[in-house]
């Protein structure tokens, strides 16, 4: 949103400032490693985010090394559609949704198949290679469940797009019948560490979306889980989140910087500077080195000038709009690419990434 205040704001976690000692061989050292197959460690981690300032350029530079050998510099774009809005029986607190938010939202029911079709014909339309089905819910109800597996073949037969079901907690049952439906992915956030998690939500457990995660896996659905920085965390806290997603291997890991809406718990509270979501960007990366990375929703606020340099970390990003907030104009992330010298590409496109002469 190009509105949003520029306002000078200190480091996110409490413990920002810990010092924690600089990887043996530097940022440099550590690229080496990871792309010769070693993973990075917990303490490694932790030094990613606790850096200064100055070490920033060298941490980009490594992780774009990374991401050139998956992803060459190819960007991915997602498009999302709020298919249900609101009346969510949940609180999580960083939510607009929620039942605990007072803030100024569309509230709608799951919108009609129509509708739906008119959203995929808009994500093919902005070059997106995914269309992401979101619904504000504990889980799908049966009448949801129905609704979205008639209308996933259905948007798959008129557009080249994959389907992300984004639809809160889900039995092994639920996740077989959107696999069988055409469903290549579920979109489930841990959000934040086990630890911290019972501070955003108490409705639901970390453990809850753990398992919904297994059961999308055992369905043979591809994973899509990421989380949200900036509701007053703590390093470990994102290094514990980003090391679990290591562990049940998600494919996809959306990195959100926390948009504080007004009459959500959260209101106000995100202290988050540029340089830290590049931070967190790099370390999501350096830790999930073949994951596909998205710069996700508040992308505009947190980063702000610095959006493009988000992208040598990651590899994809929304396009349009996010659930009840609006995002920077297409043509502007368009751009935005194009200076980079980057190209979107959508699925088999991205396959081949150039090899990285630097790499062994
Ligand atoms: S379950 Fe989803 S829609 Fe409901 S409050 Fe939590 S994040 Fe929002």
């Amino acid at each position: 949103m190009s509105s949003a205040p520029v306002v000078p704001q200190a480091p996110t976690p409490p413990d920002g400032a810990v010092a924690v000692p600089r990887p043996e061989g530097g940022w440099e050292g550590l690229a080496e490693r990871v792309l010769a197959g070693g993973a990075v460690s917990r303490e490694e981690a932790l030094a990613v985010l606790a850096a200064p300032d100055d070490e920033l350029p060298g941490q980009l530079a490594a992780a774009w090394r990374v991401r050139r050998r998956h992803f060459g510099n190819s960007v991915q774009l997602f498009f999302l559609m709020n298919a249900k809005s609101g009346l969510c029986p949940e609180d999580c607190g960083y939510c607009s949704q929620s039942k605990v938010s007072d803030a100024e939202i569309p509230r709608y029911n799951l919108l009609s198949a129509p509708k739906l079709l008119e959203g995929a014909r808009l994500a093919a339309e902005r070059h997106s290679k995914t269309f992401c089905i979101v619904i504000s819910a504990r889980g799908p109800s049966e009448r949801e469940m129905d609704a979205v597996c008639r209308i996933v073949p259905e948007i798959k037969s008129r557009y080249d797009l994959n389907i992300c079901a984004c639809l809160g907690l889900l039995s092994p049952e639920q996740a077989r019948r959107l696999a069988a439906a055409g469903v290549d992915k579920v979109n489930h956030n841990l959000n934040t560490s086990a630890r911290f998690y019972p501070e955003v939500c108490t409705t639901h457990g970390y453990a809850d979306r753990v398992a919904t995660l297994a059961a999308c896996r055992s369905a043979g659905l591809q994973l899509c889980s990421g989380g949200i920085m900036g509701m007053g965390e703590t390093h470990a806290d994102l290094v514990d989140m980003a090391l679990e997603l290591r562990a049940l291997g998600v494919e996809s890991i959306p990195l959100n910087f926390l948009n504080a809406i007004d009459g959500t718990p959260l209101e106000g509270s995100a202290r988050l500077t540029p340089r830290d979501c590049l931070r967190g960007l790099v370390m999501m990366r350096l830790v999930n080195p073949a994951a596909e990375i998205r710069i996700a929703g508040g992308r505009e606020i947190h980063l702000r000038s610095l959006q493009p340099l988000g992208l040598y970390a990651a590899n994809s990003m929304f396009v349009g709009d996010y659930l009840t907030t609006s995002g920077q104009l297409p043509e502007a992330d368009y751009r935005m690419i194009e200076d980079l010298g980057f190209e979107i590409t959508r699925g088999a496109e991205a396959a081949e990434p150039p090899c990285d002469p630097a790499c062994h």
